[in-house]
Parts: structure tokens; sequence; C-alpha cells
């Protein structure tokens, strides 16, 4: 979600837009159901301890498992259909300590709809899935009985996560599933749904690859779904309509969401196609991430959490009402324990039931540290390249104390959780609240320190003037595998609309170099680079800054332009290439990187220099010089002794090498970047 730095104001109006509905005014207490005892807090609320929360299916009967302290009585309703029809029976559940209800239905209920509902003071609340429900029809509105193992594609049980030996080995690519498909010249046959992902040899009309061959070109390692649980915001009965949301206002958080699948009505067919995604995914080579927005729901007061234990899920502000640091109109409460647990399962389900590869979390900052830890050592538990990263900030106050906040500035006191790394972000290329503000590559002067910063991850450096941060005062990654560093993502414009914004004098030619010098920087530098689908491609939104909702032909991507900007692609390709041969660019540990990487001293401003040296990380490369001119003009600068082999310049790649240099300065062409070596 969008991105808070220091103005709320602007941060909250952004996130507003991001989320599906307007930010409600926080309620009165009054309106807020509180705990009954008046003496009691949520906080009192009894604990349940058992994992079976939710369905347990078999053929035989049907458990189901509900913790709903406050409530006075609780029902399930049985359906034929995912919406719609009367309902087949109403069932009372049984009242058991630890705050739960129990329920067993005899006979075999498969592919029956259900709804539970809870009375709290004499009225029964809204029928809704419970948090832990596993599939659910057409909108979310009703769980569905399913048998799991029925829903595993041909082959599942083999399915397997590519290797991956580091975290700083990764390389993500940010995208949206509709995205990637939906334009016509994609030649995927199912546009906007998880099989979009699955199909291979797809081309353009020119017969260039598209989609995931596309994807499997260019290099990367990770894909990084966008919100692909079931959120609200696409009416999954309308699918006839072109519709289109980042998803970033979860409804169902343990179901992906209906409107990627063929049929939304039968809740096995998401969950199916969703695994067939995966499984392509993982034997082509590429890992899956997902993008998990637990810190709000989509709604509040109608929320299936706020309908079952009314407030207990969600802070209050000192009034009693929602807080709301997502700007979204409620914030979570990972710091209550069932909350905690809540999060601690689902994503323990999403990686055993379907084989996911890691999380990003959004807008984590509204997450306590301890949860992010208690989660980070869950999963590594289960698989320790399992990969967690985050947005490390909030879009509002929270009444968590700052610093049990998994913020940016408190990484440190995160254990193998990533950060994104905005100080690099607009460092490059501005703040991405000044739209016409220049950064490193669109010659603006005074943000070398935050280019340095990036280039060691954000991890302690003696050569870097850490007050001249644009963000942080001091280092904030422990280790260069808990920064994310990137340039653009789905927030804001992207990298080439921003520096048309910024730098409106500039031609097609410049703005690539601009382009292609700030995505070289992320991609050399240390820690784990980021990618937002399509910039490869010079992804255009036509100037749109947030286009959550904007219709398909803002959003998806234009295969047309990998012909258009075929030398683009080619150059990216390239250079991630270079990353994944040279093991100099994805140090381990900040030691190695304090040991083998020293910044020329360059003394003119918007010129940025290193060295890597002694075969730094296992690199067969002796010695590595990095250059990075943002100005407008050439520039001589000196360089350590040579001869030293050029092997990337002028957007051109070769490792074998470009030339030979053994004078001991260099031209530098305006706005480039240039890599030497030494064997
Ligand atoms: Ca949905």
């Amino acid at each position: 979600m969008y991105f808070p730095k220091t103005n709320f104001l602007l941060l909250l109006l952004a996130c507003c837009w991001a989320c599906g509905e307007p930010a409600s005014a926080p309620t009165t207490s009054a309106e807020q159901p509180n705990p009954t005892n008046m003496n009691m807090t949520y906080d009192d609320y009894p604990v349940y301890v058992g994992q079976d929360l939710g369905l347990r299916y078999r053929p035989e009967a049907s458990d189901f498992r509900l913790w709903a302290p406050s409530a006075e009585a609780v029902r399930l309703q049985l359906y034929e259909t995912a919406t719609g029809g009367t309902t087949l029976s109403s069932h009372p559940l049984e009242k058991a300590p630890q705050g739960l209800w129990k329920l067993q239905l005899p006979g075999d209920q498969l592919a029956k709809y259900y709804t539970f509902q809870v009375q709290i003071a004499g009225e029964w609340l809204a029928e809704v899935p419970d948090p832990y429900a596993v599939a659910v029809g057409t909108n979310g509105q009703r769980a569905m009985v399913v048998d799991l193992a029925q829903t595993n594609p041909p082959g599942w049980e083999k399915d397997q996560r590519p290797p991956l030996a580091h975290p700083t080995d990764i390389v993500l690519y940010e995208l949206h599933v509709r995205d990637l498909s939906l334009h016509d010249n994609s030649g995927i046959q199912n546009q906007g749904k998880f099989l979009g992902l699955t199909e291979r040899g797809t081309q353009n009309p020119s017969g260039q690859a598209t989609g995931l061959d596309h994807i499997l070109d260019l290099g990367v390692t990770h894909v990084h779904l966008l919100p692909s649980f079931d959120y609200l915001s696409v009416d999954e009965s309308r699918l006839d309509e072109p519709q289109f949301n980042w998803g970033y206002d979860p409804q169902n958080y343990n179901i992906p969401e209906g409107s990627y699948s063929t049929d939304p009505a039968d809740g096995r067919v998401r969950i199916r196609e969703f695994k067939q995604m995966v499984q392509t995914l993982h034997e082509n080579g590429l890992r899956v991430i997902l993008d998990v927005v637990y810190n709000h729901t989509g709604i509040t007061e109608g929320s299936n959490f706020n309908q079952l234990v009314p407030g207990y899920y969600y802070r209050q502000d000192t009034s009693g009402g929602f807080s709301n640091a997502s700007a979204c109109g409620n914030e979570t409460a990972s710091d209550r324990d069932m909350m905690r647990k809540f999060m601690l399962e689902s994503v323990e389900y999403w990686v055993r039931e379907y084989h996911i590869d890691g999380f990003r979390f959004d807008l984590m900052g509204i997450h306590d540290i301890e949860t992010m830890n208690r989660i980070s050592e869950r999963l590594a538990a289960i698989d320790s390249t399992i990969f967690v990263y985050g947005e490390g900030w909030t879009a509002g106050a929270s009444p968590l104390p700052a610093e049990r906040q998994a913020l940016k500035r408190n990484t440190r006191h995160l254990q193998s959780v990533a950060a994104f790394s905005d100080d690099l972000r607009d460092g490059l290329k501005g703040s991405v609240f000044e739209h016409r503000e220049r950064g490193f590559v669109s010659g603006q002067e005074g943000r070398d320190e935050s280019i340095k910063f990036g280039i060691v991850a954000a991890t302690e450096h003696p050569q870097i003037d850490y007050p001249a941060v644009n963000y942080s005062d001091a280092y904030w990654a422990p280790q260069p595998s808990q920064c994310i560093n990137y340039v653009s993502c789905h927030d804001n414009h992207t990298l080439l609309d921003r520096l048309m914004i910024s730098n409106p004098e500039a031609d097609e030619a410049e703005l690539i170099r601009m382009h292609t010098l700030a995505q070289t920087i992320v991609l050399t530098s240390q820690g784990v680079p980021f990618l937002h689908a399509g910039t490869e491609l010079l992804r255009t939104k036509e100037g749109e800054e947030n286009s959550y909702k904007s219709p398909d032909t803002i959003n998806r991507l234009d295969w047309s332009r990998r012909d258009r900007y075929a030398g683009v692609f080619d150059y990216y390709r390239q250079l991630i290439q270079l990353r994944k041969n040279h093991p100099a660019f994805r140090m381990r540990s900040t030691p190695m990187i304090q040991q083998h990487l020293e910044f020329l001293d360059l003394v003119e401003p918007q010129l940025v220099g290193y060295t890597i040296r002694d075969h730094a990380n296992g690199d067969d490369w002796s010695d590595i010089l990095v250059l990075f001119n943002g100005r407008a003009e050439a520039r001589k600068v000196p360089i350590p002794t040579g001869p030293w082999t050029v092997v990337l310049q002028e957007n051109a790649v070769n490792e074998a090498g470009l030339a030979r240099v053994t004078a001991a300065e260099l031209e530098l062409p305006r706005q480039s970047a240039m890599i030497l070596m030494k064997r």
C-alpha cells in the first residue's frame, strides 16, 4: 500500500484510495460493542490454544470450531448454494472452555455452504464465514465445505520449492495477476486469471515472449503477487464486466481471490487453480511471494472478525473507537493473542497448503515486533529459505507504542525480516510526495549518501555519512538480506512516468538513460533488489499515480513494448544475469561488505563509485569497479590503478570485456553506469 513518510495527511488520502472504501471516521464507544463485563478488557478474553479452529471435514462428519468468547449463542447456517436460496438447516454450536464453540455435523457435508452467526446482548449479528474458513463461494459471503486433498492438481505432492542458497540471491518481481495477461497482445488464453500464469509459449503478435515466458527470460527469482487472497472490491458475480482493483481490502484471508479463478461460485476451483499456478511457477524455477494485508480489513463493523468477536481483533483509540493506522478505517491488533495466533496460523497455512515461499507484509509497521518475529521463527522452522519482508511504516498514528512497531528503523529488532528502503527509492528519483522533485539519476545533487546507503543495503559502513542520508540518520539493516532495494513499485508513478513529470524537457533517449541508471543501481546494490513488473518494458500508467482501481487499459502490461523497447529489456535481462553470475553483488553479511566494499573519494557531486575487492563472496573476479554518473554531462573521474576490463557501459553488458582501461582516469558518459573488473 501507499507509503507514508512524514506527511500523514497526504498519506491518509493516498492510502484511503487503495482501501476500496473511504476511510470512515472512528466510531464512538457507544457504537462499538465492547466486552460485556464492564471491568473486562479485550486482553482478558480467554485464549484458545488448540490448533483446530475452522472446519475439519471427513465424509462421516464435519467438525466446526469457532472462537467467540463474547457470544451468548452461536449458530451455523447451512446452504446449498454460494449465494441466494434458503437456509437448508440451522445448527446451534455448543459452548466449550477457552471461548470455544463447537459443532459436529454427521454425514457427508461436502460442497455445502455455511455461515456463522453469534448472538450478543440478545441480538443476532450478521452471518459471516469464520476467519479460518478455507473455501468460500461468490464474493466470499459463505464458506464452503471442501476436502482440500481433492483440490490438489496432479503431481502436487511432488511440488518443491526451487533452490535458494541465500536471501541476497533473490530478485523480486512485483506483479498483479490481472496486469500480466489482460492485454489482447499477451496472447494468453486465461486473461486476468491465476491460470494465465501457467501458460508457456505465449507470444505477442511479433513473436516475442509474453507472460510467464517473458518473466523467465528476464531472469528474476521470485514472483511477488499483489493481494491474491479473497478481497472485497471486485464483484465476483459480474466478471463479464471489466473490473480492476489492487486488492488491498481483505475479506477472507485464507482463501484465494475469486475473480482470478474461472469459477468463483465453486470454492474448490480457485483453490485448485491457485495451486496450479504455484506448481507451474515452481516447475519453472520461480518462487512465489504473497502480498499479505493483515493490518486491516476491507470493511470494519461488518467484517468477519468484527461480526464474530466485536472489537477484539482491532485496536481502539482513546475514546474506544477503531484506531486507524492503516488509513482504511481500522487497524488490527497483532499484539492481542488471538489476532497474533490467527496471523501465525494463516501464514503457516499458506505455506503448507499452497507451498508459498515468502510474504510481503503490507503496512508492517502496524504489526508488533514480537508477532513478526514469531512469524519469522515459525516459517523458518518449516523452511529456512522462506523470505519475509514488509513496509516498515504505517499510514497513520497507532496506539501501539513506536518501539513495539515493526518499523523500518526497528529492523535491527526483527529476526530475518526485511524492510523496503525508501531511502534509496527516493534518493534515486526524488520524494514520492513531491512529483517534480528530482533525484540522483534525474538531476538532483545532494543525494549521493542516500545512493551509497542503498549500495550497502542500509547496513553499517564506515564511509557513509548517515546524517546526510535522506530519511535515515543511522543504518537500519543489521544484515544486507534485511534491506529491499527498489526505485518503483505498484504505488505511485511508474519509474518512466515519474521521470517524465520531474524532467519534462528530457527526450525519450534521455529518459531511458535515467531509467536504466536507476535500475542499474538497484540491481548492482547489496541487499535484495525488487522490480515493479513491466519496468523492464518502460512501463507507463499514462501518468496516473494511484491506479488501485483504474481501468485495465491503465494497469495492464502492454506487450507491444517488448518490441518497442527491446534494447531496454535486453539490458535489464543481462543486468540480472550479471548479478546472478557474480556473488560480489550479493554479499551475505555486513562484515563481508565492510571488508570488501570501498567507496571512491569522488569530490564532485552526483558521482558515486566504489570497488569490491578480493574475490568478494567467492566471486571469480578479483576486483570490481562500479561507477555512476547522475549528471547530465560526461565527467572524468580518477580511478584506482588498472588495468581494468570494462564489462558494462552505455547499457551494453559483456563479461568477456567491452574495452580495456589502463589510464588513471576515465570519462563517464552523462547519466550512466560503468562496471569494470580484474580477474
Ligand atoms: Ca473477492
